[in-house]
C-alpha cells in the first residue's frame, strides 16, 4: 500500500486565494487594509525567514506590513515598548513577536504585555483560555492548519483514536484541544511516556510534533492510519549541504499509513496561511465587522 500525500501546499494555495478575495472584499465594503506586524529580536537565520516569508506573504495578500527588527541585545524594557507601541496602533491588527527569544528575554512578560486582540499566534493566556473554553476566534495556526487538513483529507474525525506527540503550548496543547472539540478520542505523549511505539499502534491518527528527526518509524503506525508530521528538523544530508526532515520516517511510514503530510510541502505550507486567516480575523474583530468563515 501506498499512501495518499497530503499536500499541504495545495490546501494552503486554495485557501491563500479565499483569503485574498476575502480581503478585497472586505478592503472594497469598510476600507480596511488588515495589518501584520512581525518583531525578531536577533539575527537567528531560520527565524530570519520565516519572518521575511510572513511579510511577503502579508503583502501579496494586499495586508500592510510593518517588520520590526531589533538587535540580539534588545533590552526586556525596550521590546515591551515595542509591543505595546504596536498594540496601540490602529493601523495594526495582528503582532507576531517571533519565537524563541534571545535566552536573556522572558518570552512569558512579552506574551502577556501583547494585546489578546492582536495575539495572531494564539499565545496569550487570554486565547489559550478561550480556546479551553470552546470560544475562541484566534486559533495557533499550526493546529488551525493541521486541522484543515484533516477536514480536507479525513472529513468527520469523530470517534477517531488520535495520537499528539508533544505538549507545547505553541502545538500540542491547542491540537489536542481542536481535535477533542471535534469528538476524536484524543492520547496526548511527551517525552515522559511510557512505551511511545505502543501508545501510537493504537491510533486512527498520528500527529508528531516532537522536534526530533525520524524519530516515528514505520512499525508504529497503524495500517491505514493518518499521519500528520509537524516536524522540521534541519539534518545533515550527507553531501555537505543540509535538509529538512519531519519527525516520522518518511518512506518507509508511507508505505504504511493511509495518508501522510510529507516534510516539507504538508503541514508548514498551511501555518503562514493560517496567519494570514488570523490577522483578517483579527482585522474584522477590531472593526466591528463579522469575520468571513473559512
Ligand atoms: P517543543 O516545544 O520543543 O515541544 C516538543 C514536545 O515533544 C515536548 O512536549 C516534548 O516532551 C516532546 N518530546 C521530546 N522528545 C520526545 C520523545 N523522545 N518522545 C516523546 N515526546 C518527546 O516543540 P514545538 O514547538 O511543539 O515543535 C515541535 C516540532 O514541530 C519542531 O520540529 C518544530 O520545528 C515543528 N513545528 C513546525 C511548525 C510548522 O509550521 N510546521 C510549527 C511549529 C512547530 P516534554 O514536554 O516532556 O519535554
Amino acid at each position: 500500500m501506498t499512501a495518499t500525500i497530503i499536500d499541504g501546499k495545495a490546501s494552503a494555495a486554495r485557501l491563500r486565494e479565499k483569503i485574498a478575495a476575502e480581503t478585497q472584499r472586505i478592503t472594497a465594503a469598510h476600507g480596511i487594509q488588515p495589518g501584520l506586524a512581525t518583531v525578531l529580536v536577533g539575527n537567528d537565520p531560520a527565524s530570519e525567514v520565516y519572518v521575511r516569508n510572513k511579510g511577503k506573504t502579508a503583502q501579496a495578500l494586499g495586508f500592510k506590513s510593518v517588520h520590526v527588527a531589533m538587535d540580539a541585545g534588545t533590552t526586556q524594557e525596550a521590546l515591551l515598548g515595542q509591543v505595546r507601541a504596536l498594540n496601540a496602533d490602529k493601523s495594526i491588527h495582528g503582532i507576531l513577536v517571533q519565537l524563541p527569544l534571545p535566552k536573556h528575554l522572558d518570552e512569558t512578560s512579552v506574551l502577556d504585555a501583547l494585546d489578546p486582540a492582536k495575539d495572531v499566534d494564539a499565545l496569550t493566556p487570554t486565547n489559550a483560555g478561550l480556546l479551553m473554553s470552546g470560544r475562541a476566534h484566534l486559533v495557533s495556526c499550526t493546529p488551525a492548519g493541521v486541522m484543515l487538513l484533516l477536514k480536507e483529507y479525513v472529513g468527520d474525525i469523530a470517534g477517531k483514536d488520535v495520537l499528539v506527540i508533544g505538549r507545547s503550548l505553541l502545538f500540542g496543547k491547542p491540537a489536542a484541544l481542536l481535535l477533542l472539540a471535534a469528538n476524536a478520542t484524543v492520547t496526548m505523549a511527551h517525552s515522559r511516556s511510557r512505551d511511545l511505539p505502543a501508545l501510537a499502534r493504537r491510533a486512527d491518527i498520528l500527529v508528531a510534533a516532537i522536534g526530533k528527526p525520524e524519530l516515528v518509524k514505520a512499525d508504529w503506525i497503524k495500517p491505514g492510519a493518518v499521519v500528520i508530521d509537524v516536524g522540521i528538523n534541519r539534518v545533515d544530508a550527507g553531501d555537505g549541504k543540509t535538509k529538512l526532515v519531519g519527525d516520522v520516517d518518511y518512506e518507509p511510514a508511507s508505505k504504511i499509513a493511509g495518508a501522510i503530510t510529507p516534510v516539507p510541502g504538508g503541514v508548514g505550507a498551511m501555518t503562514i496561511v493560517c496567519l494570514m486567516q488570523n490577522t483578517l480575523i483579527a482585522a474584522c474583530a477590531q472593526n466591528g465587522i463579522e469575520a468571513p468563515k473559512f
